[in-house]
Parts: C-alpha cells; sequence; structure tokens
C-alpha cells in the first residue's frame, strides 16, 4: 500500500466544501470520488475548449481505454522509473473450493490476494501510451509527421492523498506529436505558450516552469536532474488549495524514447526514414476544474460571465 499523504488544513476544508456542495462524491478512499453534474459540467466544457484551441492543427482524434497491455509497461520501462505509481490487473484464477475460501476470506475483509493472478493488462498511468504502438503499426510516417489528439482517458496513480487535487484516478486530455525533432520541439513551445493563453481566458493566474517527473529511488534523482537540465518538461502551475501553486498541465519531450522503443520513423523526401521525435501535452481536467472552482467560486451559475462565455458553459 502507498503511504497516505494527508492534506494540508486548506485543502481539508476545501475538499469538505466540495464533498458538502455535492461537487465531488466520496468513496471512502483518498483521492477516489464520484462528481457531481456540476463538476462534470465543469470538466467537460474545459475539455471542448481544449478541442477547440487544437482545431487548427487538424488532430487526428484517437480514443483508447484506462486499461494496457502489461506488455506495453514493461517495454517502456515505466517500473523502472515510476514503480511506486503503477497499478495492475489482478484477476481470479482457481478452482470452486478456492473461490468458496476466496469468497468467505472476502466477507470477513481478510486477506484474498493469495487467490489472485496477474492479468495481461495494467491501469493506463498516462492517457499518451497506447498512441506510441498505434502509431508505429503504421509504418513510417509521411513527412511532417502527425499529430494525436488521444482524448481525455482516465489515469491511475498510487498516490492516496487527502489533498483534492491529488487523485488516483483522474481525466488527461491528451495530444501528442510525432515528427521531425525541430517540429516536434517547436509544436510543445507552441502549446505551452497556448495552455498559458487558454488557462488566463478563463481566469486562472497561470504561469509555467521547467519540471521533473516524480522519478523512483536514487538512480531517479539522476533522471529527474538530467530532465530538468534538458528542459524536457514543462509545467503550468496554478494556485488551487496549499501553500504550493499546482500543475495543471504538462508539456513532455520525450526526444527518441518511445520513436526507438517502438520503432517509429518519419519519412524525409527520398531518402531512408528517420528516427522520429514524440511530445505530448497533457491537461489535467479535475485539477482544472478544481482550480476553477476554487478562483470562481463553487456556485458555476454566478461566475463571472466573461469566464462562462468562454467556456460556452450555457
Ligand atoms: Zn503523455
Amino acid at each position: 500500500m502507498a503511504e497516505y499523504r494527508p492534506g494540508d488544513a486548506e485543502q481539508t476544508a476545501f475538499l469538505q466544501e466540495l464533498v458538502g456542495a455535492g461537487l465531488l462524491i466520496e468513496s471512502g478512499i483518498p483521492g477516489v470520488y464520484g462528481r457531481g453534474e456540476q463538476f462534470e459540467r465543469v470538466r467537460w466544457a474545459f475539455d471542448r475548449l481544449v478541442t477547440r484551441a487544437g482545431d487548427g492543427d487538424a488532430p487526428e482524434r484517437m480514443a483508447f481505454p484506462p486499461v494496457l497491455p502489461r506488455r506495453q509497461l514493461e517495454r517502456i520501462g515505466y517500473l523502472n522509473s515510476f514503480p511506486h505509481l503503477a497499478g495492475s490487473l489482478f484477476s481470479f484464477d482457481g478452482d470452486e473450493d478456492q473461490a468458496a475460501e476466496q469468497a468467505a476470506r472476502a466477507s470477513r475483509h481478510e486477506d484474498w490476494s493469495g487467490f489472485q493472478s496477474q492479468t495481461d493488462l495494467v491501469l493506463t498511468p498516462a492517457a499518451c501510451y497506447p498512441v506510441y504502438p498505434a502509431v508505429a503499426a503504421r509504418g513510417p510516417l509521411p513527412p511532417g509527421g502527425v499529430t494525436v489528439d488521444a482524448g481525455g482517458s482516465y489515469v491511475f496513480r498510487n498516490e492516496p492523498s487527502g489533498d483534492p487535487a491529488r487523485l488516483q484516478m483522474f481525466h488527461q486530455r491528451e495530444i501528442v506529436r510525432i515528427g521531425e525533432p525541430d517540429a516536434v520541439a517547436a509544436w510543445r513551445d507552441t502549446w505551452r505558450d497556448r495552455a498559458v493563453a487558454l488557462l488566463r481566458s478563463v481566469g486562472l493566474d497561470a504561469g509555467f516552469d521547467v519540471a521533473n517527473d516524480p522519478f523512483f529511488g536514487r538512480s531517479g534523482r539522476l533522471l529527474a536532474r538530467s530532465q530538468r537540465s534538458q528542459e524536457l518538461k514543462f509545467e503550468v502551475l496554478v494556485q488551487i488549495a496549499g501553500p504550493e501553486p499546482t500543475a495543471v498541465a504538462s508539456f513532455n519531450y520525450h526526444q527518441d524514447h518511445f520513436s526507438g522503443t517502438y520503432g517509429i520513423t518519419v519519412r524525409n523526401g527520398g531518402g531512408e526514414p528517420q528516427p522520429a521525435h514524440t511530445a505530448c501535452l497533457g491537461f489535467g481536467l479535475e485539477r482544472i476544474t478544481l482550480a476553477l472552482l476554487r478562483t470562481h467560486g463553487l456556485d458555476v451559475d454566478a461566475w463571472p460571465a466573461t469566464v462562462r462565455e468562454e467556456l460556452a458553459l450555457a
């Protein structure tokens, strides 16, 4: 079990307000909430705003379920970098006697994990992961590569917390760019500025900063340092609740990490196809919804008219 991180006083109070107003619905597990109608109304409104902002890039749209073949997670080395965040799926694999014993133990809330074995599925930890093998399977990309709008899939992170902005299961609105290194780097920089403008247009005090992923362990600290020094990751930050601003969007330049793993190439005039580079951006839709509720109040209908107009909230 991952260690539970309690929220501070401000985060705890905000969570109680959200639950009290019916915006979040408690499940009994920290970081896992149902959502009320008004919460979803805002989340969908921002999702549509991202779609409109990206329309000019004419992305190809794809959608994937929130589970991933276990082999994909193994191939990309996720368990080296983030073993503490992964969630894998186990299921019953036994006979009738074992089923009866499992049910008996479960009815007493005792440990029944001994009757479970690992399936071929893990919970998706990042919404862009299924895109890379899907694109690789087509063979070399045409010059210019491809932009994929991967929609807003649920992703899982094993980090129970009392901070309502740190969820275990949330929607990541991802767009992926795959192509020549220069084109990918330019796309990432364009979207970084576009995302800040987008968040400011709905009244959020957003700014970006260089960031690193929460890599695991001692070797992880080295990875984090090199990611920062090469400016491979940017985050857009907004104050929600608590002392520090929270990352509500991130921009990751993977260089040839995914294209090398899956063999993604891009045609370059008449010559041999070249290794592609990849980058992705992800908006944390729940965090943005929470930031909007924190900034403009819990009554969505009482928000400033300009914000409701920008979000096309009827
Ligand atoms: Zn991604």
